[in-house]
């Protein structure tokens, strides 16, 4: 069989992490940090997850011309992913994102979008034939709305299905639900998103069929070591996940989306897609950091057998 073949368009990062004796208050040095560099963001997260799931995958974007740049397409490369239609920009550097951690496991994130920022709709007409190619198409919201909806309207134009992972969470246009198959939104997104609380079960199913409502076919609501809430035209149901022994969660959510896009793409149901993401996120928050943590086909296939 063809390998399913997924077009991920959004964000690279390079994080800094410094890990200190204590958070810093505003206008004080801490001394004593140590500093830990990782490639991130999350769309080159979730193209990685992706090519580790199984998939032939593209990823679209914008980097500045710098080593941060550089260093984060040959990271994308050495997973097997296409990055010949990544902008490089030669004005705007990288992505970039300052991470402090204090003693206690306590975070400050300063997040400079550089070049992320700057990702047009004419960037994906010049990769057009990226689309036609796909099977999925995999969108997150950390590059402008402009881009992301001109994302949607491009695989519409080409038959492709969209999957819009819609974090961090932000209002969205009226119209771009329409043009998404699957939403993957967690609690704290799905509340914003249908302007609801959602406190307990009824008011989650409520606010998934309210984005439902609005255009969206199918929602899934991701829900930590809970699992999902699934809302299709075949289900409103929990899909409970595997109980794992969670050493970090960062990452998890790239993770589920990267091989969710996959087995979508193979054209598994969409309950069956979801089990196989929730057993590549559970074992993604065994390990550490969100790209080395995502987990190959062969581990997600174990934890899938495990948990039968
Ligand atoms: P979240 O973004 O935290 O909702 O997590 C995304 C997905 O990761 C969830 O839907 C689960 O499939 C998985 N996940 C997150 N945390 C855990 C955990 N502690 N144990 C098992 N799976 C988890």
């Amino acid at each position: 069989m063809d390998r399913p073949r997924i077009l991920v368009i959004g964000s690279s990062n390079t994080d800094l992490t410094v890990r200190l004796p204590r958070l810093p208050s505003p206008g004080e040095t801490v001394l004593g940090g140590q500093l830990m560099t990782a490639a991130g963001g999350k769309g080159a997260n979730q193209a990685v997850a992706a090519a580790r799931a199984g998939g032939e995958v593209t990823f679209l974007g914008r980097v500045g011309r710098d080593a941060y740049g550089a260093a984060a397409l040959d990271g994308l490369r050495a997973e097997g992913i296409d990055v010949g239609r990544v902008v490089v920009d030669d004005e705007a550097p990288s992505g970039v994102a300052l991470i402090f951690v204090g003693a206690e496991g306590e975070n400050m994130i300063a997040v400079a979008g550089g070049a992320n920022e700057r990702l047009t709709p004419a960037d994906l007409d010049a990769a057009r034939g990226c689309f036609a190619q796909a099977d999925v198409v995999l969108l997150q919201l950390e590059t402008p709305l402009a881009a992301v909806e001109h994302a949607v309207r491009l695989a519409a134009e080409e038959g492709v299905r969209v999957i819009l992972n819609p974090a961090p969470a932000q209002p969205l246009p009226d119209d771009l639900l329409a043009g998404v198959a699957v939403l993957t939104p967690n609690e704290h997104e799905l509340a914003l998103l249908s302007g609801r609380k959602v406190a307990d079960e009824t008011a989650l199913a409520d606010a998934a069929r309210a984005l439902r409502d609005g255009g969206a076919r199918a929602v899934v609501v991701t829900l930590g070591d809970r699992g999902v809430w699934l809302a299709s035209d075949d289900a409103d149901s929990l899909v409970p996940t595997q109980p794992v022994a969670a050493v970090d969660t960062v990452g998890a959510g790239d993770a589920f989306n990267g091989a969710l896009a996959v087995a979508i793409s193979e054209g598994r149901p969409l309950a069956d897609a979801v089990r196989f993401a929730n057993a590549a996120a559970a074992v993604s928050v065994t390990r550490h950091g969100a790209q080395p943590s995502a987990p190959t086909r062969e581990e997600i296939e174990r934890q899938l057998a495990a948990s039968e």
